[in-house]
């Protein structure tokens, strides 16, 4: 099979390098094109991008030339596919130009909340992928957007899907402790952030409580059902790099114990690898449950599954709600999972199904 030629837009960023990191000896992509702003254009990748990715940068991938986003549209039919990690904003007025041509795997928001739009994330919400027919018909698209959750939202949706199904869920409540890579390069000054923390991210906190319920919401006839629980949160950011840690409290339909909650775990694990197990990009557990009372920690455990695991860790009985409530910390690699390799992964699922 020969491998599909993928650009990526945004491609010097936080986001996109690790799109460009993810498609190393791919077996189904490889990088064709690579796209940012007007300041990059014309400069060999290794000197527009300011790497700071953990492995080095291929000398070939170095030497591609960057392109301009704004003139790429003109390139769209050397390309089968495009990966963009373009600022929310930007992301609205550019993703639908390509998506009239060919399909664009986004880490962005501009379409995250239209309602023929799936935000997806195969192992919680493959059938979502049946909206794409929906909108390349209302759109009159031959390509179509499809992104992925705020990288918050990702480690806490993977974590809630086994609670959901198997014990039904009240209400959620969430705190996060985000990594400056989720921020974007170079984020914040180090005066602001180092011995600090910030409690506040703008616009997070209302991306985690609508794209919670919708990712989990239900396919019917066309549309999406939300999900019917109530998520209350708060973001934070704090001094780590990588590896975005909530802080999540479930109130559950039914009684759940934290041993009922590790076998769901290894139930939903399971289920991911028999249905997910051949792509490319799939961890091997979609989440790994730490028993040490200290862990997850971002700097030990956020490369675990290739930063594709979500590590949970102290589960416990929650005090007011007894066996209806219970609560743990999740961690999850935010520029990988929540961005680039969780996308990857999506198109390696759309890829298995065939739209494209
Ligand atoms: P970033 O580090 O600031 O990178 C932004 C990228 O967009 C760069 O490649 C930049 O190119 C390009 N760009 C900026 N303005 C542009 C313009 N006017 N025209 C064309 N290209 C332009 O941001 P990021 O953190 O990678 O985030 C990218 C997207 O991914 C955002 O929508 C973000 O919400 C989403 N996301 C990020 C994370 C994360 O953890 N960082 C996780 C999930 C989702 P130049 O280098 O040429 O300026």
């Amino acid at each position: 099979m020969s491998k599909k030629k993928a650009a990526i837009l945004g491609a010097t960023g936080a986001a996109g390098q690790q799109f460009v990191e993810a498609l190393k000896d791919h077996p189904w992509f490889e990088i064709a094109g690579l796209y940012a702003s007007e300041r990059s254009e014309g400069k060999p990748y290794g000197v527009a991008a300011k790497w700071f990715t953990s492995s080095p940068l291929q000398e070939d991938i170095a030497a591609m030339t960057v392109g301009n986003v704004e003139k790429a549209i003109h390139d769209v039919d050397q390309y089968d596919l495009f990966f963009s990690a373009l600022p929310s904003g930007l992301s609205k007025e550019v993703e639908g130009l390509f998506a009239e041509h060919k399909p664009v795997i986004s880490t962005a928001s501009g379409y995250r909340y239209e309602d023929d739009v799936p935000i997806l994330v195969p192992e919680v919400n493959a059938p979502h992928s049946e909206l794409i027919k929906i909108q390349q018909e209302k759109r009159g698209w031959k390509g179509f957007v499809v992104p992925g959750p705020n990288c918050t939202t990702m480690g806490l949706i993977i974590s809630l899907k086994p609670i959901y199904e198997k014990f039904g869920v009240k209400s959620v409540f969430m705190t996060s402790m985000q990594a400056l890579s989720g921020a974007g390069y170079p984020g914040h000054s180090s005066l602001d952030i180092v011995d600090n923390m910030i409690p506040f991210i703008a616009k997070e906190e209302g991306k985690v409580v609508i794209e919670t319920v919708k990712t989990l919401g239900a396919y019917d006839q066309g549309s999406i059902q939300n999900a019917g629980f109530p998520v209350s949160c708060t973001c934070t950011r704090v001094a780590v790099i990588d590896g975005h840690m909530l802080s999540i409290f479930v109130q559950t339909e039914k009684p759940c114990t934290p041993d009922d909650l590790k076998a769901a775990f290894v139930e939903f694990n399971d289920s991911c690898r028999k249905e997910f197990g051949d792509l490319p990009s799939s961890p091997k557990d979609a989440i790994v449950v730490k028993n040490e009372e200290n862990r997850p920690q971002p700097r030990l455990d956020r490369e675990i599954g290739d930063g594709m695991s979500t590590v949970v860790g102290r589960i416990r009985q929650d005090e007011v709600y007894g066996q209806h409530g219970i609560k743990y910390v999740a961690l999850s690699h935010n520029t990988k999972r929540g961005a680039a390799k969780g996308e990857l992964m999506a198109a390696e699922y759309l890829m298995t199904q065939g739209y494209f």
